[in-house]
């Protein structure tokens, strides 16, 4: 019995011993292709050299220096690289060490921005059901996933109310065309600026892309176009949180670049370091750091471990190497191939609801009944049998319970690293596919 807590108290996971590119060996000698990065955190696969070399350079020289003393040379560069081209205007980068933190100090200095400005009345924040932020109060309060609230609901700030999410497949009625249901959902939005009161919002806060909570659903042209206007309008910001969507994942370096937004704070971390050290962080335009330059004279929030310099680091090499071996091209092409592979796999079973993603994001949902959408019994659990029946096979992926407002189905996501090459894309798929058909076996 292990001694460290970990999210299911019931099994031992396996051990990870060893990652070298697109595997993960484990303590019984077992090559398993890590077919989701983790939750699509992985994007260059593992044992890259250039990293490690970064990192080990980097510890040679300065391990840690505080923030409130020091800056460090690998966050200036890191930031240089992330915003010194200021891409749509963010022009200012700041880095934690998770996606959590990173939202939390999205809300933060949205707030912090407007009582720079002279508006403190502006105290709400609109977000999406069926949105996941992170797991600390204020990230948790921001999310609409209804599993992970419930238990913390007592908690949780009500400054935050939410719209639905864009989710074409469950919600657009039948009688409806897609710039139809788009306007209905702004029609949403826009009536909840007004019934909160639109001086007193802070931002409105949205996955680009939604990643675990629904399983990579892309929004319909037009709706964040339609969102940001809202915003505009009412004067409130748009965060974005590309944790798990953005740094290359879905084809483009941001994943608003396919949306033809720009946000006024971008919360990344996952696919910026990869996995190789802990970092998140927020891109923010200029006009908002110029407000608290002119203000209080700096953003009034931090924490021990911000832009730690060999997180910085290795985050930088992980971004070098993406670039310099042109791995977004490989994401894209890589991506159109697993689109493909799993539609001519899986696209006609009967059990299959959707199949949805971008770039290297992709998920598959199940269904009991595809005509009818009506989920599998959450008491059977598919999601974790496909789990198992794809580590039986050689294949992580990464699995979500279809509970999470009692309607969407059990999905899969897979997330390979950029470097996933064309074979590995189709041994991915057919374990996937056998994975998929021994769980959906097993539910009778
Ligand atoms: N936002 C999104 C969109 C995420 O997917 C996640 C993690 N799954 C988070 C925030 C929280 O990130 P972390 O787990 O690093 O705190």
């Amino acid at each position: 019995m292990s001694h460290l807590v970990h999210r299911s108290l019931r099994q031992d996971p396996p051990l990870a011993l060893r990652g070298e590119g697109i595997f993960l060996h484990d303590q019984d000698g077992r090559a398993i292709i890590d077919g989701s990065g983790g939750a699509a955190v992985a994007c260059l696969g593992h044992g890259h050299p250039r990293v490690i070399a970064a990192i080990k350079a980097q510890l040679d020289q300065l391990a840690y220096a505080h923030t409130a003393l020091f800056s460090c040379a690998s966050a200036e560069r890191l930031a240089e690289a992330l915003v010194g081209h200021a891409p749509g205007g963010l022009t200012h980068a700041w880095f934690c060490s998770s996606g959590s933190e990173g939202n939390e100090a999205a809300l933060k200095l949205a707030r912090q921005y407007f009582l720079e400005i002279g508006q403190p009345r502006r105290v709400r924040f609109i977000a999406r059901r069926q949105s996941y932020h992170g797991n600390t109060l204020g990230a948790l309060s921001a999310g609409g996933n209804a599993m992970r609230r419930a238990p913390y609901e007592p908690l949780l700030s009500p400054a935050f109310s939410h719209v639905s999410p864009c989710y074409a497949y469950r919600d657009r009625r039948d009688t409806e065309s897609e710039a139809d249901y788009v306007a209905r959902l702004l029609a949403e939005l826009e009536a909840e600026f007004l019934r909160v009161g639109p001086d007193t919002v802070i931002a409105f806060i949205a996955e680009t892309v939604v990643g675990a909570t629904l399983g990579c659903v892309i929004a319909l042209p037009g709706y964040f176009a339609g969102v940001r206007a809202i915003c505009d309008r009412h004067g409130a910001l748009l965060i974005l949180d590309e944790v798990m969507s953005g740094m290359g994942r879905c084809g483009t370096l941001h994943a608003w670049e396919a949306e033809g937004v720009v946000p006024d704070i971008q919360v990344v971390a996952k696919g910026l370091g990869g996995g190789y050290q802990p970092i998140g962080g927020i891109l923010v335009q200029g006009r908002v750091i110029e407000a608290l330059a002119a203000g209080s004279g700096g953003f009034l929030h931090g924490h021990t471990y911000q832009a730690h310099p060999v997180a910085c680091a290795a985050a930088l090499a992980v971004q070098e190497a993406i670039a310099e071996e042109h791995l977004l091209d490989n994401v894209r092409a890589m991506g159109a191939l697993l689109e493909r592979r799993l539609v001519e796999r899986l696209g006609n079973h009967r059990h299959v609801g959707d199949i949805r993603g971008r770039g290297l994001f992709w998920a598959v949902e199940f269904v009991r009944d595809r005509a009818t959408q009506q989920a599998f019994d959450p008491a059977l659990r598919l999601h974790e049998r496909v789990k198992q029946e794809a580590f039986a096979r050689g294949l992580a992926c990464y699995p979500m319970g279809g509970t999470i407002d009692g309607r969407q189905g059990d999905h899969a996501i897979l997330a390979p690293p950029y470097i996933v090459t064309a074979a590995q894309v189709e041994a991915i798929v057919e374990r996937f596919g056998e994975a998929v058909e021994a769980a959906i076996a097993g539910c009778g």
